[in-house]
């Protein structure tokens, strides 16, 4: 295939100090900047995604074309691929992947609820059949969601809370995908570290997600959407900026274990984490439109509704001890300080003549 001798030849997944990473996912939001900072410390780095179009895809290829600059090699196909994985562990021996590689969005399964069962599910299997048959096989560290959580109301939550009730298709992928590390945990003795990211934002982001949104419609003049609970609770997001994810998904790298088993066969109890990466700060939505609001120098049209059964659960808030005591986890970055940065990124990105609503 014509990536292959894109890899062979440029040694670009060639590291300076013995780590290589599969990342997958690597043209998505939090892959780009993770795939990044690998390829700065000296990690050897090669990217996997399907460029699908859930969201703008030329925001994804504009994203590829900086990690091209970066010096970070994104192939393009799908995890479920398992020929294409086999290849790329032949070419490479990878020591780690990241597996960031999913169908995010909540509301969005109500649309298109197989493709949360065509990369949640299927995909997370397919790439861990292929790493458990890997030859060394890699450890492994995985997007799992704050949305495990689902309609627990207890805040902050901690990793040994409960998740049992989830609120969307896409929070009961997730939660299944926790299950599914466990069982190759335990048969095959693979690495697996599990993050529950909060609300992740920043420049390069997800136009799906609300600060993105919301920032191209107040800017055009649109009424936008803030939900409030049906006592007209207020609706919060522990929003947790990007640069502090990419520090705890390094953090879980460095301190994962290898893993027990080899070629399928099992040696010896080998690690399996979960940790909540959040800012253990929640904001409610109506505050986030006002710093919007300052930042952008305009007001905004608010229509305020009540929050939908659509998957959005009313207050996520982290509590990230544990996080903080096994990786030193500690994020520094707070909601109007990494909007600055987001609003000023956005600004720019789309002052080139790009459509915002693509
Ligand atoms: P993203 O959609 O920007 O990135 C995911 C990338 O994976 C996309 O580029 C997509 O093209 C690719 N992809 C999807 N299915 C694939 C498949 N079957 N094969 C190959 N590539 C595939 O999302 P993101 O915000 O960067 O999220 C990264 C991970 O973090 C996801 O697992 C997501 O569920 C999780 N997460 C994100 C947030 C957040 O706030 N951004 C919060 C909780 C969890």
């Amino acid at each position: 295939p014509s990536w292959e001798k894109r890899v062979r030849s440029s040694a670009r997944v060639r590291s300076r100090n013995g780590i290589s990473v599969l990342v997958t996912g690597a043209a998505g939001f939090v892959g780009t900047h993770v795939s990044v900072a690998l390829k700065r410390r000296g990690d050897g780095v090669l990217g996997l995604d399907n460029f699908n179009n859930y969201y703008d895809q030329s925001l994804k290829r504009d994203r590829q074309a900086l990690l091209e600059r970066t010096g970070v090699f994104v192939v393009e196909g799908d995890i479920n691929d398992s020929a294409l994985l086999k290849k790329l562990f032949e070419v490479v021996p990878f020591t780690h992947v990241m597996h960031l590689a999913a169908q995010a969005g909540v509301r969005y399964a109500m649309e298109n609820p197989s493709s949360y069962v065509h990369s949640n599910i299927a995909g997370l299997v397919s790439l861990l059949e292929v790493c458990k048959s890997a030859n060394p096989q890699p450890a492994i560290v995985w997007a799992s969601s704050s949305s495990v959580y689902g309609l627990n109301t207890k805040v902050p939550f901690s990793e040994q809370d409960r998740t049992d009730e989830p609120a969307s298709l896409y929070a009961a992928t997730k939660k299944g995908g926790e299950e599914i590390a466990h069982s190759y945990n335990h048969i095959y003795g693979l690495s697996l570290t599990g993050l529950r990211f909060f609300t992740v934002y920043g420049p390069w982001g997800r136009p799906d997600m609300a600060y993105f949104f919301f920032t191209r419609d107040i800017l055009k003049g649109k009424s936008i959407p803030i939900f409030e609970a049906a006592d007209h609770g207020t609706v919060a997001r522990d929003f947790t900026y990007i640069d502090d994810i990419v520090k705890g998904c390094l953090a879980s790298l460095d301190t994962a274990e290898k893993s027990t088993g080899s070629g399928g066969k099992k040696k010896g109890p080998a690690q399996l984490r979960v940790f909540n990466l959040g800012n253990t700060s929640p904001v409610p939505v109506s505050d986030l439109v006002s710093i919007l609001e300052k930042l952008l120098k305009v007001k905004a049209k608010r229509n305020i509704m009540k929050l939908p059964r659509n998957g959005d659960v009313q207050f996520t808030h982290a509590n990230i001890s544990l996080a903080q005591r096994e990786l030193g986890y500690k994020p520094t970055t707070d909601l109007p300080t990494g909007l600055k940065k987001f609003v000023r990124w956005y600004m720019n990105y789309y002052s080139q003549g790009k459509k915002a609503d693509a």
